[in-house]
């Protein structure tokens, strides 16, 4: 039943985070319990055969228990390890990448310690919150998990430090100027989302402002007040959405000051990001992750690289000093004209940039490569898109993935004419449950 309370001992952790209780006649997901623990739970809901709790009476704690730096951090949904050590985070996700592998994969194999933050805060370069009114007030923050109801928020502890307070004083000025929020029951009023992008390595900073209409009231003065109490801003943009819909973004935009995007680089080589452009959310650790991918390609100067899914083309690009030749190839038109822009701007000759399915692509390619990077989505590659990898059969294969199941997956069907040489998981995510690997697989002579 609904609100039974029930005592137990975590003996596990899902692949979200939350803690396993194991009774003899049912297992019960319990939010923040953390491993070793010993609760009273009370369960909110039962589905598919798991009861899901939440802790009523914790009676035994663990070491690796620590008080949340954020206020809202049970309520929110948005971070699973805000309160435990950050060495209990990265041992579970390592775990997290070993079961996935032996589960799904039938893969067991060694699995390097995972390469964490120094400091795993503050590190988000874009946070993007929905406005609605509550009251006399105007609040922000995120959906609680499942629902549109907003969890108010002042400063995210995984964000950028310089968001927190152009979103405040965005507030300050929709009440003073009389700019509603949007409305999703009636959809009336202006300001839907507010979307703030920070340069890691040059001072630029872009405010996207999501409007429900194309033009609003004391829209310029907004903007004017805005950027003087920010002189940090360099750009804001609106985005026109006027559908009911839950996507943030819509297909118009007006440039209301600035260039319209913002730069920012990863060794060494220049991006320009807009508004939408898929760009890696953290950069301290995009570093760490291509370095390191990059060490496992042992990349020459001999080698034809495939860059496949290559977004603007980070990887590509990046590594293009270090081979003869270099093929992105990217599905989405935007960022692929992205990635012609930054090709040109950063001057790179040896680089061949194509608009396309990879799976097409490679199926029909002519091209022989030999080194492929794959950066492939969260619903992971395809089995064609392997099946012409391995026709393909380059010395080297390095699979990048943020999602451990569908690179399981995907690996088992690999590994008949590549080995497993390392597996090394990199922590682009603090304080979630996510976790991104890279694979290195050499060619069976
Ligand atoms: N390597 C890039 C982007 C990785 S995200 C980076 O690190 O920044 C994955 C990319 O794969 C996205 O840009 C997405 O648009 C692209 N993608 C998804 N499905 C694809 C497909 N079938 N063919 C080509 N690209 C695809």
């Amino acid at each position: 039943m609904k609100n039974d309370h029930i005592t137990g001992v975590c003996v596990d952790l899902t692949s979200e985070g939350k803690g396993v209780i194991k009774l003899f006649n049912e297992t019960i997901f319990v939010d923040a319990l953390l491993l070793g623990e010993k609760a009273e739970v009370e369960i909110d809901y039962r589905s598919h055969g798991v009861a899901y709790a939440h802790i009523v009476n914790l009676l035994e704690k663990s070491p690796d228990r620590i008080e949340p730096r954020c206020p809202v951090s049970t309520s929110c949904g948005g971070c699973s390890f805000q309160n435990t050590t950050y060495e209990y985070e990265l041992a579970f996700k390592k775990k997290k990448v070993i079961d996935a592998l032996h589960r799904i994969g039938h893969i067991d194999h060694e699995v390097n310690d995972v390469i964490g933050m120094d400091n795993p805060y503050n590190y988000r370069n874009k946070i993007q919150v929905p406005f609605q009114r509550n009251g006399k007030d105007i609040i922000y923050g995120f959906y609680k998990a499942k629902t549109h109801k907003i969890i108010p928020i002042k400063e995210c502890t995984i964000e950028d430090k310089r968001a927190a307070s152009i979103l405040s004083t965005i507030k300050d000025l929709m009440m003073s100027m009389h700019i509603e929020p949007y409305n999703e029951d009636n959809r009336s009023g202006v300001i839907r989302h507010v979307l703030v992008r920070t340069s890691y390595h040059y001072d630029e900073i872009m405010v996207v402002l999501v409007t429900n209409c194309d033009s609003f009231p004391s829209r310029n003065n907004f903007v004017k007040a805005l950027t003087q109490a920010h002189s940090e801003i360099t750009t804001v943009v609106q985005n026109i959405n006027t559908r009911d819909t839950n996507v943030i973004l819509g297909e118009k935009e007006k440039i209301l000051y600035g260039k319209g995007y913002i730069r920012d680089s990863i060794l060494g080589i220049n991006f320009n990001i807009s508004s939408k452009s898929f760009f890696q959310v953290n950069p301290v650790q995009v570093e760490k992750l291509y370095s390191k991918a990059f060490e496992l390609a042992h990349l020459t100067k001999e080698d034809n690289l495939l860059d496949a899914y290559s977004g603007v083309g980070t990887i590509g690009m990046i590594a293009s000093k270090q081979v003869k030749s270099v093929t992105c190839v990217e599905l989405e038109k935007s960022a692929h004209w992205n990635a012609i822009k930054n090709a040109e701007e950063n001057g790179i000759k040896n680089i061949n940039l194509i608009n396309a399915d990879c799976t097409e692509y490679l199926i029909n390619s002519d091209n022989k490569f030999d080194v492929v990077i794959m950066d492939a989505p969260r619903k992971g590659s395809t089995k064609e898109f392997l099946g012409a990898l391995k026709e393909n059969s380059p010395k080297s294969i390095i699979y990048i993935s943020c999602n451990p199941a569908t690179l399981a997956r995907d690996l088992a069907l690999l590994i008949d004419k590549y080995f497993i040489e390392t597996i090394q998981p990199v922590d682009m995510f603090p304080k979630s449950f996510h976790i991104e690997t890279i694979i290195s697989l050499k060619k069976i002579n």
